[in-house]
């Protein structure tokens, strides 16, 4: 039924899809039924231009109907073209990006579309702020407290936010007589937009404050204290509601959202509860065993060396590491111990030394005698 979709839209087969758009745009304005009451052909015009773009503008629907052509392809749609299912209006209106719904008008289409989807004269949020908070490490982990000092839009102390100065008020916008509105000729159409002046309120300010210019609000310093709850870490995020920028018109403020950053330490490192370091012990304790000093969160601490501990084990103690945020168990202080070869040993010290080396067996060094089994198998091997 009806006529090739192409033709209808006075496009040729290989028009692009920015062509089909501009044919669209104009053929709806012509013959939308608001512009054209009680014209039934108008109507029919409408309905056509719409499902012929509705389907060319879907590449697959598009490549269908040119594969089957016009008749094959609309009988085998929707039981023939326009079915009852096919609304000309949604297409128009979602074509021109107006808001669901009912109410859709050209006054949306070329008027102030903006102004209409925000009340000019209803209350604004003010914005959500980030600050970047860096930290030392024990603040970290035991919690403080921060003095934050934020540079932010806040409402304007001298006019309380009106944007008039004080004594003074608003006045009828003279441009739009107060209605808010201007009519505007534009092609085939005139229509009604926000009025520029007064951004749609109908009032203008008689005197702009001298504080914020008219603005309601001022870009200034503001401090407040900012609780640190122990555990935080490099990535936290705090949000802390109301103290972004102030709102507008008697809206809400904004958030603040604080994000960590934690100094590094010279003693520990951390991963995520759990904290390590390094801690050289003498070579005496490491053979002998014994116990040593480890320095931790709640101060200094004992750490019980076993005996025959080698360079680079790991001991954990339980419990030494950070709080945990949410309220669950403390971390774990992992302890990296490296044993210290004495230095600067003197003749003497190096003749005691000689005579126990001299006393030890293969049966003290079990590492050494496995290394020396493994060497020599492989030098064999590269000889071979
Ligand atoms: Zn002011
Ligand atoms: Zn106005």
């Amino acid at each position: 039924m009806g006529q090739d979709f192409y033709q209808t839209l006075g496009v040729e087969r290989n028009a692009t899809a920015d062509d089909l758009k501009k044919a669209y745009r104009k053929l709806a304005i012509k013959y939308h039924p608001d512009k054209n009451p009680g014209d039934k052909a108008a109507e029919e015009k409408f309905k056509e231009v719409s499902l012929a773009y509705e389907t060319l503008s879907d590449a697959e629907k598009r490549r269908q109907y040119d594969q089957f052509g016009h008749d094959a392809y609309t009988s085998s749609q929707r039981g023939g073209g326009a079915g009852p299912d096919f609304n000309a209006q949604d297409i128009f209106s979602q074509f021109f990006g107006g808001g669901g719904g009912g109410g859709f008008s050209f006054e949306d289409l070329f008027g102030g579309g903006s102004s209409r989807r925000r009340n000019p004269n209803g209350p604004l949020r003010g914005n959500d702020l980030r600050y970047d908070l860096e930290i030392d490490f024990e603040d970290a982990v035991y919690g403080t407290e921060k003095q934050l000092t934020i540079p932010k839009l806040t409402g304007c102390p001298d006019c309380s936010g009106t944007g008039c100065e004080p004594g003074t008020g608003k006045k009828t916008c003279p441009q739009c007589n107060g209605s808010g509105r201007i009519n505007v000729s534009q092609q085939y159409f005139n229509f009604q937009q926000a009025c520029p002046k007064c951004q749609g309120t109908g009032k203008v300010i008689e005197k702009p404050c001298h504080k914020c210019h008219g603005q309601g609000r001022i870009r200034q310093e503001k401090s407040f204290a900012l609780r640190i709850q122990p555990g935080v870490d490099t990535g936290s995020q705090m949000r802390v509601a109301g103290k972004g920028e102030d709102g507008l018109r008697g809206g809400p403020p904004g958030d603040l959202y604080v994000v960590i950053h934690v100094r590094p330490n010279a003693v520990f490192q951390r991963a995520e509860n759990d904290l390590r370091c390094e801690v050289p012990i003498p070579f005496e304790v490491a053979v002998s065993g014994g116990t040593v000093d480890v320095p931790s969160l709640t101060g200094k601490t004992k750490m019980r060396i076993p005996a025959g501990t080698q360079s680079g084990a790991v001991l954990r103690l339980k419990g030494k590491g950070v709080p945990s945020l949410r309220g669950g168990a403390r971390g774990d202080l992992h302890v990296r111990v490296v044993v210290e070869s004495p230095v600067e040993l003197t003749s003497e010290q190096l003749e005691l030394l000689n005579i126990f080396n001299a006393s030890l067996t293969a049966k003290n060094l079990p590492r050494h005698k496995a290394f020396e089994e493994r060497a020599k198998n492989f030098l064999r091997e590269i000889k071979a």
